[in-house]
């Protein structure tokens, strides 16, 4: 039986090795998220945001949409300020590196998975 005796080797090597893979989703323990990941962009900084609407006009997917400033949110120059689609962003990037104030930055987040498209708006 020789099959048998290649297999028991690589068994014995396995053995009280660590595991190779991650139980993802039900731990990140061990998750190796690369340096430089394009997640999901956030609006980080909204008191720097003038409204100019450059992050909706460079957004090749028209992710971004520009919506009348609510009571609740930071005014800005023009009463505008961008909200995001993330069910059609391809994750560019482009809308961060134009935006001229630096309101919008590069996050990991690449969980984004939602049962209803609605949640996929990002205020
Ligand atoms: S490009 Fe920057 S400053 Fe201009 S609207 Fe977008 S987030 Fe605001
Ligand atoms: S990352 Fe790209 S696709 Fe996504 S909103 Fe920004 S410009 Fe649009």
């Amino acid at each position: 039986m020789p099959r048998l005796g290649k297999m028991q080797k690589e068994l014995l090597k396995s053995v009280g090795s660590k595991p190779t893979t991650v139980i993802y989703p039900f731990t990140k323990e061990g998750l190796n998220i690369p340096k430089g990941l394009r997640g999901r962009w956030t609006y980080d900084n909204p008191n720097m945001c003038t409204g100019c609407k450059i992050c909706e006009r460079v957004c090749p997917s028209g992710a971004i949409e520009m919506i009348r400033c609510r009571p609740e949110d930071v005014q800005t120059k023009t009463g505008f300020r961008p909200i995001c689609h993330f069910d059609r962003c391809i994750l560019c990037n482009q809308c961060v590196e134009s935006c001229p104030r630096g309101v919008l930055k590069l996050s990991a987040e690449f969980e984004m998975a939602f049962l209803d498209r609605n949640d996929m708006v990002i205020y």
